[in-house]
């Protein structure tokens, strides 16, 4: 579902992306872990476009990525993401956060997008809290907010770069447990994430990155017990 093509990118003089391959597939879950400054934001950037690259090839859905226009509007709204920072509007209630692409770029009638965004809300356990403003939510309920917005979107597959690093310990679990049974219903996901619980137990696969590079593509546990490089193995014992 994405592909992934000797990619590559600099800023200014820093190779960020050295030469990236990767294949995820349809309803795969892959966790990008590596140390800070390995270029996993990055990665996930030029997934949807947010970054250009500079060589290589990115397809999602057997489409080569679009450059501008109409093409990229339906490309962000097929790859969803989800940040660090949740980047609600916040003068505006948690309904109508979820509700304002769908209108806009999705094309749907208000009616229809609250709806839609009712019956996600309710997924993601927030059904309650629909006419609220954002600010009046703690941090893992904006977080889910934020989850159920680019659901809203029906898109193919969702990236989330460190979606819980942000929030209070005790606010990280309801979020993962959004995005475990979001992995258990079959949805593609590329996660960047230090949460190694939930990488044992929802990802397929573990993409280790060091420098730009992916050093290590593996099964979580194949992973996890017999990392083989000295990078992998470094970064777990600091981490673990
Ligand atoms: P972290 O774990 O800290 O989030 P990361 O693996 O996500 O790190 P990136 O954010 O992808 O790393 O950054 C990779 C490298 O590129 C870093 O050295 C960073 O300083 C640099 N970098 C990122 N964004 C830019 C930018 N817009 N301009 C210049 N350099 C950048
Ligand atoms: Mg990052």
């Amino acid at each position: 579902l994405i592909e992934l093509r000797d990619v590559n990118k600099h800023y200014g003089k820093l190779h960020v992306l050295q030469g990236i391959n990767l294949t995820v597939g349809r309803g795969e879950v892959v966790v990008v872990i590596g140390p800070s400054g390995s270029g996993k934001s990055t990665l996930c950037r030029t997934m949807n476009r947010l970054e250009t690259i500079e060589s290589g090839s990115i397809a999602i859905d057997g489409r080569p990525l679009p450059d501008e226009g109409k093409g990229l509007a339906r490309l962000r709204a097929e790859v969803g993401m989800v940040f660090q920072s949740f980047n609600l509007f916040a003068h505006k209630s948690v309904l109508a956060n979820v509700s304002l692409a769908q209108i806009k770029v999705r094309g749907r009638k208000k009616e229809e997008a609250d709806r839609r965004s009712r019956e996600l809300l309710d997924r993601v356990g927030l059904a309650a809290q629909a006419d609220k403003l954002p600010a009046q939510l703690s941090g893992g309920q904006q977080q889910r907010v934020a989850i159920a917005r680019a659901l809203a979107m029906d898109p193919k597959v969702m990236l989330f770069d460190e979606p819980t690093s942000a929030l209070d310990p005790e606010m990280i679990n309801e979020v993962l447990e959004v995005m475990q049974q979001l992995a258990r219903e079959g949805m593609t996901m590329v996660v960047v994430t230090h949460e190694m619980g939930f990488a044992r137990s929802a990802a397929n696969r573990v993409v280790f990155m060091a420098d730009g590079r992916i050093i290590e593509d593996r099964t979580p546990d194949d992973f996890f017990t017999n990392p083989h490089s000295d990078r992998a193995k470094d970064f777990l014992s600091k981490i673990l």
